[in-house]
């Protein structure tokens, strides 16, 4: 029911008189609340409508994925400030479905070159995601201002793997490190490595290395890269990484960015460690074996999509990511296109208010390749645009087919303080509307991870990837980073709540952050990446 003086405030705002301007009710309805307009007392704010030619004032026509409607824009100043509860009650199931049909449709573009849907940094399906953001927003260039940030990417690829004894037996579960560079195939003397390999020393007392030498280093203390690249310097060919704990599959592993000081390196699983060395011992330090990896590292400029509100308080801004590349394997409608879909869907009912703060949303690249685009982001921000920068929401992978609702478990001991409000504000959200919530490691395994990096507090939300779903046992998300990662892998009822989730963050902290601790003296960043287990999907250590 509308409240009488509401009537009133739509007689003296002279709607009526201008009712052939304005497009049908169900469209209006969605921009405009009129009880923004009243004040608590009852009494109301008379405002008059702006004269037509207003900038603001212009419709935004018709959206490409929204064929049939088109959105009525008030405004700025006579958008309601936006409210949290308003703000969720825009975000829709049908308007999340269309979006995802949508970038599947994207993803088929990249068919031709990597003959199944892809959004991999450089392929065709990427470009066009970065197009369809840039298309839907620029219709709000009103609202928002769309920059881009070109930045150089490594990207590899591992075709094959493998290692065989002389005669002829496999080794059964060989995995390419990511980032590794190719070896041809040659028939290699296998070292053990004594300590771990962290430091050149420990490869010294087997000096002088033989051409054709084969490094065997457990996992373990420092990243896979720095083994890699001591067992270079000692002159080895090659390296096999064995597990340091028992899993029945190798592990997934990135050398991380450093082209050209690597060797060739594969994981294999602790079993298979052993077994190797207790070959080397039963050869009296003999042992030969064929190894080959098939793999390429290239580096490729890709572009980061940064969107701001040209309104709000640019001395403190919100600042929330979503990465818009997935891997080689598949489309990546989950991983994240999920995410990027919710940053779309909440940007563009955000236009619909008035806001005290600044908005940012961040729709990095090449995430899957190690957090490259947002750390690049991060680090490029100038001291004045850090410390301008009051928070950072990363939201990655929001419908997970066997989902649960993930909350990274960040603390402002640990990280910058800040980070443990946002954290509670996810808890209380999943508490009061009755669901169950699980804290995850935070860990490095999204974006957040380079702006904790430059002192910005930050926390996020997953409803999922490999990890087991510790209600019923079974795999979160059964298609992580394969190539069923389509429409039909997304749990709609996650998705929704978890978008409406990322809408009530957005309006809480573009309404107000008086409550939300102010940063702190940029000193010494209180975490380093290296602490860090993973960099985005792969282990680095
Ligand atoms: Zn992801």
């Amino acid at each position: 029911m509308v409240s009488s003086n509401a009537l009133l405030l739509l007689a003296t705002m002279g709607l009526a008189a201008n009712a052939a301007a304005v497009p049908p009710q169900p469209q209006l309805q969605q921009a405009f609340e009129i009880e923004d307009y009243v004040n608590e007392d009852g009494s109301f704010t008379i405002i008059d409508l702006p004269m037509s030619n207003n900038e603001d004032h212009k419709c935004s026509g018709h959206d490409s994925y929204y064929q049939d409607s088109f959105r009525f824009h008030w405004p700025y100043f006579l958008k309601p400030t936006v409210k949290s509860e308003s703000l969720q009650s825009k975000i829709t199931l049908d308007s999340l479905n269309k979006s995802a049909n949508a970038l599947y449709d994207i993803a088929k573009k990249s068919k031709k070159e990597y003959g199944h849907p892809t959004r991999v940094i450089g392929s065709k399906g990427h470009s066009a995601t970065l197009k369809w953001i840039k298309k839907r927003l620029s219709k709000l260039s009103y609202y928002y201002d769309i920059s881009e940030q070109d930045f150089d990417a490594v990207y590899g690829r591992v075709k094959s793997a493998t290692i065989t004894f002389e005669d002829g037996l496999p080794l059964p579960d060989v995995k390419g490190m990511s980032l590794t560079p190719g070896v041809e195939p040659f028939l290699g003397h296998v070292i053990e490595i004594p300590n771990l390999g962290c430091d050149l020393e420990d490869f010294l007392p087997l000096a002088p290395i033989k051409k054709n030498s084969i490094a065997l280093i457990e996992r373990g203390k420092c990243p896979f890269g720095e083994k890699s690249k001591n067992a270079k310097l000692a002159g080895f060919k090659s390296a096999i990484i064995y597990n340091n704990e028992k899993h029945p599959k190798s592990f997934s592993g990135t050398l991380g960015d450093n082209i050209n000081s690597t060797i060739a390196t594969v994981a294999v699983p602790l079993e298979q460690g052993e077994e190797l060395k207790a070959a080397i011992l039963a050869s009296k330090n003999k042992l030969y074996v064929n190894y080959a990896v098939d793999a390429y590292v290239e580096s490729i400029t890709t572009t980061n999509l940064i969107v701001e509100t040209k309104k709000g308080d640019e001395n403190n801004v919100v600042s929330l990511g979503a990465h818009t590349d997935g891997v080689e394997t598949g489309p990546g409608i989950n991983d994240d296109g999920s995410g990027t879909i919710s940053l779309l869907t909440v940007a563009e009912e955000l236009a619909g208010y008035k806001i005290n703060n600044k908005v940012r949303f961040m729709f990095v690249a090449a995430e899957e390749e190690g957090l490259l685009g947002s750390t690049h982001y991060a680090n490029s921000l100038s001291p004045e645009a850090n410390n301008k920068t009051r928070l950072m929401m990363d939201y990655d992978m929001m419908a997970s087919p066997n989902f649960q609702f993930q909350v990274y478990d960040a603390n402002n001991i640990d990280n910058p303080k800040g980070s443990e409000e946002i954290k509670n504000l996810y808890i209380d959200y999943y508490v009061s509307h009755g669901y169950n919530y699980s804290l995850i490691p935070f860990d490095g395994r999204s974006d957040y991870v380079g702006f904790l990096d430059v002192g910005i507090p930050a926390g996020g939300i997953a409803a999922g990837a490999e990890g087991i779903n510790t209600d019923n046992g079974k795999v979160l998300d059964k298609c992580y980073h394969e190539l069923c990662d389509d429409v039909s892998n997304l749990n709609f009822d996650a998705f929704l709540v978890n978008t409406q989730l990322i809408a009530h963050s957005v309006a809480t902290y573009a309404r107000d952050l008086s409550d939300f601790p102010l940063r702190e003296a940029q000193a010494e960043p209180k975490t380093v990446a290296n602490e860090y287990k993973y960099r985005g999907s792969q282990l680095i250590l």
